[in-house]
């Protein structure tokens, strides 16, 4: 299933986004989350790209894995800032032979520890040419979504900066697009309207991350440029160090959000869910009513 396509139905759609586990482990704990999130029947699940290419080989295995062994659409995403052209090619062609026909284009972040790194010669410099580049040697093979920022990336210096190049990648082939999480749903629709003004007309649907943990959504936050509104820090802050009550404001907040986004006809949620079910779960159970009408 092609999951631009898919919205473009208008049907709504339901994600969940999952990193690639370090240790045997930790990736049999990630299949038991997939199993318990499955019963919500969700439109498609994606795997995150290590920053630099780290994990190149762990995404596409757990890529494989979830197509290969449940009923699941799986969205591989790919950072293009660390790879030659050859290798972008040999990646994708490994993911068409497998199957895999959604995919999150990126540009990536340099690796924090790897301050002297340049990307290699020829290398896609921005998200926009790899969506061009992966059109030009698959055509529609791959359903392409991209990355939005509703508050602007942190390199964008505002936000008509960030519209016109989130333009620029649309032009290039993008299907549709999820945002980066946002704790204010006004900067959500301020970014739709804006988007509607320049005439980009793909489905973007609003990626949510219900707190479980005050310090680090607080750094996660801080690193992508996400506000976090002060009444819900005063929420949060006095229990920093309690699990139970972070998780229970957390869910009544994402809960919250998500009625409200459902109210004004989002296209779908997509859930950033730290490889945990419980939160997500949770807050499904609140809004599924919501969801149905
Ligand atoms: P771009 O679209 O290239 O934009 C980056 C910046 O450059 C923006 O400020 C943009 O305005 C500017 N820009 C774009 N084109 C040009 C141009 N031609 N000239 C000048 N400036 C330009 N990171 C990972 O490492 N792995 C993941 O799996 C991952 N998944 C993500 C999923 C989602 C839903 C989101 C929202 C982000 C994800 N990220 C991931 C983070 C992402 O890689 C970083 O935010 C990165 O800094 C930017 O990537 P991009 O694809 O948005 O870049």
């Amino acid at each position: 299933m092609k999951i631009g396509q898919y919205l473009r139905e208008n049907k709504f759609s339901i994600s969940f986004e999952f990193f690639p586990p370090k240790t045997p482990e930790a990736e049999e704990e990630l299949f038991q989350t997939i199993r318990s999130l499955r019963k919500l029947n969700p439109t498609f699940v994606s795997v995150t790209y290590g920053a630099g290419g780290s994990t190149r080989d762990r995404t596409r295995r757990v890529v494989e894995r979830i197509h290969r062994e449940t009923d699941l659409t799986v969205m591989a995403h790919l950072t293009c800032i660390a790879h030659t052209k050859e290798e972008l090619l040999d990646i994708l062609k490994e993911y068409k032979n497998i199957g895999i026909e959604n995919l999150l284009a990126l540009r990536g972040d340099i690796p924090a520890n790897m301050p002297d790194f340049k990307p290699p010669d020829g290398a896609c410099k921005h998200a926009e040419e790899l969506v061009r580049f992966i059109r030009e040697n698959f055509g529609d093979w791959f359903s392409i979504g991209v990355a939005s920022y509703p508050e602007g990336h942190p390199e964008s210096p505002n936000i008509e900066w960030e519209i016109k190049y989130f333009k620029r990648k649309v032009q290039a082939g993008a299907d549709f697009s999820i945002t980066q999480m946002f704790f204010e749903n006004e900067y959500y629709y301020r970014f739709i309207d804006l988007c509607q003004k320049e005439g980009i007309d793909i489905p973007i649907v609003p990626g949510i991350m219900p707190i479980t943990n005050f310090r680090q959504v607080q750094k996660f936050a801080s690193m992508c440029g996400a506000d976090i509104p002060q009444r819900l820090i005063d929420k949060l802050e006095p229990y920093a160090d309690k699990p139970e009550e972070t998780l229970k404001i957390g869910v009544e907040y994402a809960t919250e959000q998500c009625l409200d986004l459902l109210k004004k006809g989002v296209p779908g949620l997509h859930f950033y869910t730290l490889n945990k079910s419980k939160a997500t779960l949770m807050v499904y159970e609140n809004i599924k009513d919501a969801i149905k009408a």
